[in-house]
């Protein structure tokens, strides 16, 4: 991470956060909302580096030494609230570390800036505790509230925070991205791209994960063979998705682009477009062995099972069915 310009895609939250600082209308509250991953904190983090830089431009210099501490998480000034229950933010965590601490100025800045993460885990009290200091904020703090879910937020919160909505970034954009910065082929920046659904922190995250390239390969390996199996060895078959358990939807999700390739293949000869593109001979292959019902029956079965499993059906019986299901079509 390393300030704004080093952040891929969000143009407009971007040209707001530095517009508010070059004509100096920082706001006391901030929501940063957007699913997990997708750049939330990389934001909040370059918007506190630039709010804080001695040398007072709308993006941190990185070199002064303030900008050094933001960036090693060590700036006295930029505050990140933590939380002893992982699944709550209680009063006292506000109480202690933003209400107690927001009266004494800052030590060597301009602002005392405050980074709640995943701030959908604080409480009804919690939040009234915060609205105390949203609302007769000290001029100089500012609070950035980082969430999945604002939903969760009272709607007093919300109207004394500006709200900052992450869209998700365009596939062509992270796909240029991870070519050039994670030296990736393209074949790989394209299955990590589809995968992330817009998501830049997901598709580095896929893109940097020998994990994932083990799920993909074990995956594609059974849909080229599973035509060929016999019956009794698919409990084989099962056991060893099985090792992935906890990356199911991982699993399910690269068989779900397989089939996809497989039924736009066959629609359109098209190999251009494949997110498999190193693996066209075998889509040509299955493509030309099955029908359209069939492969669209392969991707009913396979939505069902992933419903099943994370309804917590057992997963030997489902994994089994689906096989089954993909072996007849
Ligand atoms: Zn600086």
């Amino acid at each position: 991470m390393a300030g704004f310009s080093s952040i891929i895609g969000h143009e407009q939250i971007k040209k707001h956060l530095q517009n508010a600082i070059s004509m100096d209308k920082i706001s006391h509250a901030y929501i940063f909302h957007g699913p997990d991953q997708s750049g939330k904190m990389a934001l909040a983090k370059s918007f506190a580096m630039a709010l804080q830089c001695q040398q007072h431009g709308t993006e941190g210099c990185m070199e002064c030494l303030s900008c050094r501490q933001v960036l090693s998480g060590a700036h006295p000034d930029v505050i990140y609230l933590q939380h002893e229950k992982p699944n709550t933010i209680s009063v006292e965590d506000i109480r202690k570390q933003v209400n107690g601490t927001v009266g004494m100025k800052p030590y060597a800045s301009h602002y005392k800036i405050y980074i709640i993460d995943e701030a959908e885990k604080m409480n009804q009290q919690a939040q009234n505790a915060l609205l105390k200091t949203i609302e007769e904020p000290p001029a100089y703090a500012v609070i950035m509230l980082l969430t999945n879910n604002a939903g969760t937020f009272l709607p007093t919160i919300i109207s004394r925070c500006i709200t900052l909505d992450l869209k998700v970034v365009p596939d062509g954009k992270i796909r240029t991205f991870l070519m050039e910065k994670y030296q990736i082929p393209d074949y790989k920046a394209d299955i990590c791209t589809a995968f992330a659904q817009g998501n830049v922190g997901k598709a580095i995250q896929l893109a940097e994960s020998e994990d994932f390239n083990e799920i993909k390969n074990a995956s594609l390996q059974l849909l080229k063979r599973i035509k060929e199996i016999e019956l009794y060895e698919l409990m084989e078959a099962v056991k060893q998705i099985s090792e992935y358990k906890l990356e199911i939807n991982d699993y399910f999700d690269i068989m779900m682009i397989w089939y996809r390739d497989v039924i736009f293949y066959k629609a359109t000869s098209d190999v251009n477009r494949l997110i498999f593109k190193d693996e066209v001979y075998n889509i040509k292959k299955q493509a030309s062995k099955s029908s359209y019902e069939g492969i669209e029956n392969i991707i009913k079965a396979l939505e069902k099972a992933k419903r099943r499993l994370n309804a917590n059906v057992n997963f030997d019986l489902t994994m089994e069915l689906l096989l089954l299901t993909i072996k007849e079509n």
